[in-house]
């Protein structure tokens, strides 16, 4: 443990990461989602679904109304079961 053990979690209305400032969700914390919710996909998918509904709504008033195009992929493709 270092002292740069900080949590991944969203900055909002940014949706960058508190702790390393990568867009949200950066790859730590969809490692420590996909262990939170290992026994529950659908939640996580859920959970997901519900924080990409509002990062659209807060990037798109940032972004002058327009909503980002990638937020599919950014929140929900990776964490799709795969095969
Ligand atoms: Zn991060």
């Amino acid at each position: 443990m270092t002292r740069a053990n900080r949590p991944h979690l969203p900055m909002r209305p940014l949706w960058r990461c508190r702790a390393c400032g990568a867009e949200w969700p950066c790859q730590p914390a969809r490692l420590s989602l996909l262990v939170e919710y290992r026994d529950d996909r659908t939640a996580l998918l859920v959970y997901l679904g519900t924080l990409m509904a509002e990062a659209a709504d807060q990037l798109a008033q940032l972004n002058g109304h327009a909503p980002p195009e990638n937020l599919g992929d950014r929140f929900l493709g990776w964490a799709r079961p795969r095969g």
